[in-house]
């Protein structure tokens, strides 16, 4: 069993679309004119993320996903980055947006990025809907962020804690709560 928790808002489901459509309108202008963009989620975080932010993009978009793990079910970050899933599909020569939930110590980030740029793809961009820049280890960076946040451990739109709290439609952090025996 894992300690008793509440979960308080950071970032609310309106504030999340009017950031997302937002997102979408630099996306599409910096894209414009491609025949294809593949856009490949990161699983499983940025799931809510992609279907929302793919709706929003107007261009021709292809969607895929890869898996890599670092944090397991825990909350700590590791460098060890594995890839779980690949692409299904090929990116050499295509127009490729990466997305991702949350952009922490960037290990995660920097080795699938650097692994979709050993394929050579034409261009290669990220998108990542939250950051923890005080977080950094690895020199990475999105190209486009939703929202910089402090470092807490937070959960919702896609993002879990144990697996659980992907479905609420807000952002929020984990507090616990108890003696903390
Ligand atoms: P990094 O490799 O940048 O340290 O870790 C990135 C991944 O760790 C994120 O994509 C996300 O899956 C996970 N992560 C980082 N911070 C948090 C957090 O506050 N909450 C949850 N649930 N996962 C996080
Ligand atoms: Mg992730
Ligand atoms: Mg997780």
């Amino acid at each position: 069993m894992s300690k008793p928790y509440v979960i308080d808002e950071m970032i609310s489901a309106k504030a999340i679309a009017a950031r997302v459509e937002a997102l979408a309108r630099e996306i599409t202008r910096h894209f414009q004119g491609t025949d294809k963009l593949v856009v490949v989620g990161l699983l499983r975080g940025s799931f809510v993320f992609i279907a929302d932010l793919v709706r929003e993009i107007d261009l021709p978009v292809e969607v895929d996903f890869l898996e890599a793990s670092s944090y397991g079910d825990g909350m700590e970050s590791s460098r060890e980055v594995r890839i779980l899933k690949d692409l299904r599909g090929e990116v050499h020569g295509r127009d490729v947006l990466v997305v991702e939930d949350i952009v922490d110590t960037g290990f995660t980030l920097q080795h699938v990025v650097g692994l979709l740029r050993s394929r050579e793809p034409a261009r290669l961009e990220v998108c990542a809907l939250l950051d923890k820049p005080s977080r950094r280890e690895a020199n990475v960076r999105a190209t486009w962020t939703g929202f910089e946040i402090p470092d807490e451990f937070v959960v919702g739109y896609g993002i879990d804690f144990a697996q659980r709290n992907r479905n609420l439609p807000y952002i929020g952090k984990v507090r616990f709560t108890g003696d903390g025996e």
